[in-house]
């Protein structure tokens, strides 16, 4: 089998992405960058990838140079076997070198990785897990991802709608966390009391502060009494020390790496980093088959795995057959946006029953993308 064509496709919805005013729901993404992989024998794969897709749809589509370093990932991909997905993914990353790496461009090339997966399942009729080698569960408990909301009210309305929506975890991102210490707590409070005591609470502390590593202490002994499972993200992406500094005095688990990529920048994550839970975003760490060294990585050096998910139910279907492969699972990340390009660009849409998400047992991925979605939001 040979690759065709690599699309990829930016989605629009009408929404801005912006924190709550109050207790409602984020939309979430406003731009949706999808990935099509297309085949000599007719089949395709699909990817999202949480980038910025105007940017990636550049860099798939940049011209043959004949450099083999600053190459367009259309142009790598076109007439490689996606059963190959190590061998692809090394062509991609070396013929991409001098622009690329990181960013944008190992974005493109993990949903083109991702989307090979899905073609490899739908040839041979199985679903993504099988391939990874492990399928250790049939069901994920899920969290529901959102954001902070503005005020303790406003965090108790919001812990009301996931628990009566049967969800078991709940977690709240940075919004308006960080901007006011005394507030923080105040938000966190209410969600614990709101939650009751068999619920996880799961805080992303967000990046966008800034914080010293002691600053950021301060800030996790502040809410360790209202017992998060994690506290996340609250360093800024390149301050390996500065997790560290944390995680060696600190009792909450430590959760970061939605903007790390590569098994290489991974295992400085874990190593240098000392973080108890990696958090790999499958679109954009270098797609499955780095999630699978992850994986791996990770449980050679015994910590956890939770994939970050953002995007819609591609994404989630990626993280879910990555969950079935750890020994050890987590979570499930549902992002709860209230946006269509989250819930209307598959026509088996995934559902939560009783709190967990089952494990898609079709061929691939195990989502059917809808034409008629694509074609109502495309923008380029
Ligand atoms: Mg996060």
């Amino acid at each position: 089998m040979k690759i065709t064509d690599v699309e990829v496709i930016v989605l629009e919805q009408p929404q801005a992405y912006a924190a709550p005013k109050g207790s409602e729901e984020s939309a979430g993404v406003k731009f949706l960058c999808l990935v099509r992989v297309s085949t000599d024998e007719g089949i395709t794969g699909y990817a999202d990838v949480e980038t910025q897709p105007h940017v990636a749809k550049a860099a798939a589509e940049a011209p043959y140079s004949g450099s083999d370093a600053f190459e367009g990932l259309r142009n790598l991909a076109i007439g490689e076997d996606p059963f190959e997905t190590e061998k692809l993914w090394d062509k991609m990353y070396r013929g991409s070198i001098y622009y690329g790496r990181r960013g944008v461009a190992i974005q493109v090339m993990s949903g083109i990785d991702i989307a090979c997966w899905d073609i490899k399942g739908k040839a041979t009729g199985l679903p993504v897990y099988k391939l990874l080698g492990a399928g250790y569960r049939d069901k994920v408990r899920a969290y529901a991802s959102t954001l902070f909301r503005p005020t303790p009210d406003d965090m108790r309305r919001a812990v009301d709608y996931y628990l009566e929506r049967g969800f078991t975890a709940i977690k709240f991102g940075w919004g308006v966390f960080g901007q006011d210490p005394k507030l923080d707590v105040q938000l966190v409070k209410a969600a614990r009391e709101q939650a009751g005591p068999d619920v996880e609470v799961l805080v992303d502390a967000g990046w966008k502060v800034h914080r010293t590593p002691f600053e950021a202490v301060e800030m996790v002994r502040s809410i360790e009494e209202f017992e998060p499972y994690w506290v996340e993200d609250f360093m800024h992406p390149e301050d390996y020390a500065g997790y560290a500094y944390v995680s060696d005095r600190v009792e909450t688990r430590v959760a970061a790496g939605e903007q790390e990529a590569t098994i290489w920048g991974f295992e400085r994550l874990i190593d240098e980093g000392k973080v108890d839970v990696a958090q790999p975003d499958i679109s954009r760490c270098g797609g499955l088959t780095v999630a699978k060294k992850i994986a791996d990585y990770a449980e050679l050096r015994n910590r956890s795995v939770c994939p970050h998910a953002w995007l819609s139910d591609i994404l989630t279907s990626a993280s879910l057959h990555v969950n079935a492969y750890l020994k050890k699972s987590l979570f499930l990340e549902y992002n709860v946006s209230s946006g269509p390009l989250a819930r209307d660009l598959c026509a088996n849409p995934i559902e939560l029953k009783d709190g967990y998400i089952d494990v898609p047992q079709g061929p691939g991925l195990g989502v059917e993308i809808d034409p008629a979605a694509i074609a109502k939001y495309r923008v380029a």
